[in-house]
């Protein structure tokens, strides 16, 4: 029987031993409790994600500096698995409606920062990415399904453009031009639009972002990003490295806001009088919307949009590189990326013999698929099952017309069974370069081989499609490559020679003509998009003579 209280007992003591333990086991039930073990940042292997400021639950809201968000909440999927890694709590339009007045409110102040001290903030930025670098590459391959080199690769992309948004930061130049006027001076000045909006797509979560925020940042804009709604965490992880460095130099937060939401914000985006530019990276039909509307309001708009691309084989060509490059191109990114290439245009000569090494080459590829975050593989998933469902869709479709499966065509049954959305990458010949099917952008891994005799069969081919995003040729004439760079060849933004039609570097122009949009973002001359141009005449003299030499007196 147990001592009166007060009194040590044996069980009292026991109690009181135990007392420690039983609140460690409350504690752990309570924290078991409110975090899901579904998640799979709450595993060990994937711990690596809190580093990156991320937690279970997420707010999907950043703006003014603070963290909100009061829509629904998601949960962000990963494709090599089909497991929840994390939820996000989304932006509704209203927020969106907080969220704008923040930004202009920054604006002023930024604006009238100068664009070197500008320039600082955006090398300050690049510099947190690389300490960040490799963590952010392994979310972006476990959100998106993108292999690890390409993910830190896609990251690497947002560090380079903010080099280069650096150096931009000092050259934004206008000319002086002469004037027909005595004593006047002509002049273009160039200054930054105000607010502008960015709506990303899946595929690179991080780097249009980057080439459209380091511009537009050392323009002296503040910049509104809607990344993709299947993409938010790395949105937020990618903000939370740019918002420290807003902190540690008291940047006006609002020289960048996020809202991870989907649709509705971003129809709202392009109605927005308020944001005198809309840069839109997706597909052709919501782009098609987008312009629409911003049009209709007199807004700019600057769109990234599908592509159809083509590699040209001419007979004269390197098969080795050929073969190498296919590969890359057409199965890289398990064929999602909008420069993958869709169509190989094949000199009868060579179609054979390039049909059967690509379907061996694709063969071998499988035995490097697998999960996109280990070491080692070089082929991933489809991005979501609705990827899945277009894939096989299109697969059926070409069977239905009469086309030949090479190699691919079908799920990888030893991947998919964990819940990944694996599929081969597919090489199907037989099926006419105008058929409906062809003439598509299906964003998966398949290709379609194409037989022509000449140049300029393959030529009329590569620019027979709507879109105009990304060409390669392959041959070893001087005289053909410079058909195909000219008047008369490829109707692409990007003309390639020699190499695939996928990997472009951030120093150039980056975008397509047709229904690809006609945007250029990143290198080059991109930086004027992002600013208003004002044609200045300044009479230093104290006479006032009339252009064409009118007279009004
Ligand atoms: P998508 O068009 O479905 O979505 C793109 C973005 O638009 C997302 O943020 C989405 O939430 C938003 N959105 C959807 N409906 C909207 C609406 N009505 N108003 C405003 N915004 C809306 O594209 P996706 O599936 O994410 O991406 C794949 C497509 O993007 C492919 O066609 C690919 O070729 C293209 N892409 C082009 C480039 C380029 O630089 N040309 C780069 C990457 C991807």
């Amino acid at each position: 029987m147990p001592l009166p209280i007060g009194r040590f007992s044996l069980t009292n003591v026991a109690r009181l031993y135990q007392l420690p333990r039983l609140l460690q086991v409350q504690h752990n039930l309570r924290a078991a409790m409110s975090s899901s073990p579904g998640y799979l940042i709450n595993e060990p292997k994937y711990a690596w994600l809190k580093d990156l400021g991320l937690e279970e639950v997420n707010k999907g809201v950043y703006s003014g500096g603070a963290w909100s968000g009061s829509g629904n909440r998601i949960d962000s999927i990963c494709p090599a698995n089909g497991r929840k890694i994390a939820s996000v709590v989304e932006g509704t339009p209203e927020d969106y409606n907080k969220l704008i007045e923040a930004a202009r409110a920054a604006w002023p102040a930024w604006a009238e920062t100068t664009p070197p001290a500008r320039g600082e903030i955006v090398r300050q930025i690049g510099d947190n990415l690389r300490k960040n670098l490799q963590l952010l590459g392994k979310l972006v391959s476990l959100e998106m399904g993108k292999i690890l080199p390409e993910g830190v690769g896609e990251v690497q992309e947002v560090v380079d453009i903010c080099d280069y948004g650096v150096g931009l930061s000092r050259t934004l130049s206008g000319q002086v031009l002469p004037s027909e006027r005595p004593n006047h001076s002509l002049m273009e000045v160039w200054n930054p639009l105000g607010v502008i909006g960015v709506i990303t797509a899946f595929n690179f979560p991080c780097a249009v972002f980057g080439w459209n925020f380091s511009l537009s940042a050392v323009c002296g804009n503040c910049t509104v990003w809607k990344g993709a709604p299947s993409t938010p965490l790395t949105t937020l992880a990618v903000t939370r490295v740019v918002a420290e460095v807003f902190e540690r130099n008291g940047v006006p937060p609002g020289v960048l806001s996020a809202i991870c939401a989907g649709a509705d914000v971003g129809a709202a985006m392009a109605a927005d009088e308020r944001l005198p530019l809309v840069s839109f990276t997706g597909s052709c039909a919501v782009g098609r919307e987008v312009a629409v509307t911003v049009a209709g309001r007199f807004g700019r708009i600057l769109l990234e949009l599908g592509g159809n691309n083509a590699i040209l084989v001419n007979a004269d060509a390197d098969l080795d590189m050929v073969v190498q490059s296919a590969v890359f191109a057409c199965a890289g990114t398990a064929g999602q990326r909008c420069t993958s290439t869709r169509r190989l245009v094949l000199h009868s000569s060579v179609h054979d013999q390039v049909v059967s090494r690509l379907g061996k080459a694709l063969e071998s590829l499988m035995a490097k698929a697998g999960d996109p975050v280990e070491q080692g593989v070089l082929y991933g998933p489809l991005h979501s099952p609705a990827s899945v469902e277009k894939y096989e869709s299109a697969v059926a479709r070409a069977q239905a017309e009469g086309g030949q499966i090479v190699f691919g065509g079908k799920r990888i049954s030893r991947l998919s069974s964990s819940g990944g959305y694996f599929v081969e990458p597919t090489l199907i010949t037989g099926l006419k370069p105008d058929s409906p099917l062809v003439q598509e952008e299906t964003f998966a891994p398949i290709v379609y081989a194409l037989k022509c005799d000449s140049l300029d069969e393959a030529i009329r081919i590569n620019n027979s499609v709507k879109q105009g995003l990304s060409s390669s040729l392959f041959t070893r004439d001087l005289s053909n490559l410079f058909r195909w760079i000219g008047p008369r060849g490829s109707d692409c933004g990007l003309v390639n020679v020699n190499i695939p039609t996928s990997g472009a570097e951030i120093g150039g122009a980056f975008g397509g003509e047709k229904h690809t949009g006609g945007g250029r973002e990143s290198g080059s001359d991109a930086w004027k998009q992002y600013m208003r141009r004002s044609t200045c005449t300044i009479n230093y003299g104290k006479d006032l003579p009339l252009a064409q030499g009118i007279k009004f007196e």
